[in-house]
């Protein structure tokens, strides 16, 4: 099984803390760091600060997530080339929301992630792309998706990070359809352990994503129960998606260690 860790600029700026919280958790041999990024560009340069902290700390490889929504393409080239100059020759590209608004395209920019995609590679950048087990909120259609997500690989990416999903009917059937329409992506599996219940469902509610009753009931007011909850839920569904052939895993951490360091400890990843 291999591990890889999403953080985020913290308001606080304080990018030690975020830096510490990692160290906690580094001895899992994580594949590589993804850091989020404010997709109308808010918090870019805390995204540079964050990366810039881990990169004094660290030689994993850190994945910087980039929005194309707001911008055109010499404002993403800019971005790119600071990323470049930290040493980053890995991208997670996205299109990124526009909040209430509908997606439109930038009258300088790119009109879609695969376009965006096919640039990077071109700028000879390794790119991970998203998957939706469940539609994208915006989708017509699962078809639809798998439509976008086959786009993004011809345009050159083969790694994709999938969004959090709890259930496993979804995963399967995505991970068949990947196999099934031959899209020669390595699905990676976005893994959102349960911190706060409350804070899951109402994320989950924003992306589309349904929180099955039977999960939320195993939640109450007893702190100690829910931790316990929520470790044997992250590990069943590591133990199901490995059985469907899953071994790449990438943990939301939402900045914090003490949650994984338990759930790892309990399936006993090496370290
Ligand atoms: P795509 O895969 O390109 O498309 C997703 C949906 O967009 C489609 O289903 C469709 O409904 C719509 N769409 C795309 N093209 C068209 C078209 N031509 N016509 C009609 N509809 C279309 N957001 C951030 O702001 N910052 C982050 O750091 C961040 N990190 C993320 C990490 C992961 C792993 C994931 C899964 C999502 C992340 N997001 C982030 C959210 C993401 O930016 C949004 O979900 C965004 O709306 C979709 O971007 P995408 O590149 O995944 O879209």
């Amino acid at each position: 099984m291999k591990v890889s860790y999403e953080f985020y600029p913290p308001k606080d700026l304080d990018y030690k803390k975020v830096v510490n919280e990692f160290s906690l958790i580094n001895r899992y041999k994580p594949s590589f760091i993804s850091i989020t990024y404010g997709a109308m560009g808010s918090s870019q340069e805390k995204s540079i600060g964050l990366i810039k902290a881990f990169k004094e700390k660290t030689n994993v490889d850190i994945v910087p997530h980039l929005t194309l929504v707001g911008k055109s393409k010499s404002d993403l080239i800019k971005i790119i080339d600071r990323f470049k100059s930290l040493s980053v020759n890995k991208i997670v590209a996205l299109r990124g929301d526009s909040g209430e608004c509908k997606f439109q395209a930038h009258p300088d920019g790119f009109n879609n992630t695969s376009d965006f995609v096919k640039f990077l590679t071109e700028s000879n950048l390794e790119v991970f792309v998203s998957a939706y087990p469940e539609s994208h909120p915006d989708s017509e259609s699962f078809d639809f998706d798998l439509k976008l997500l086959k786009e993004k690989t011809f345009a050159g990416s083969n790694q994709c990070i999938s969004q959090f999903c709890f259930s496993m009917r979804d995963y399967k059937k995505l991970i068949d359809q990947i196999s099934k329409r031959k899209i020669e992506n390595n699905l990676t599996a976005g893994i959102m352990p349960i911190y706060n219940i409350n804070n899951l469902c109402n994320m989950a509610k924003r992306c589309g994503i349904h929180v099955p009753a039977e999960i939320v009931e195993q939640f109450s007011d007893d702190q100690a129960q829910n931790e316990q909850a929520a470790i044997n839920i992250c590990i069943k569904q590591i133990k199901d998606l490995q059985n469907m052939g899953i071994n790449n895993f990438h943990f939301y951490t939402l900045n914090q260690s003490s949650l994984l360091l338990k759930i790892f400890d309990e399936i006993s990843l090496t370290n």
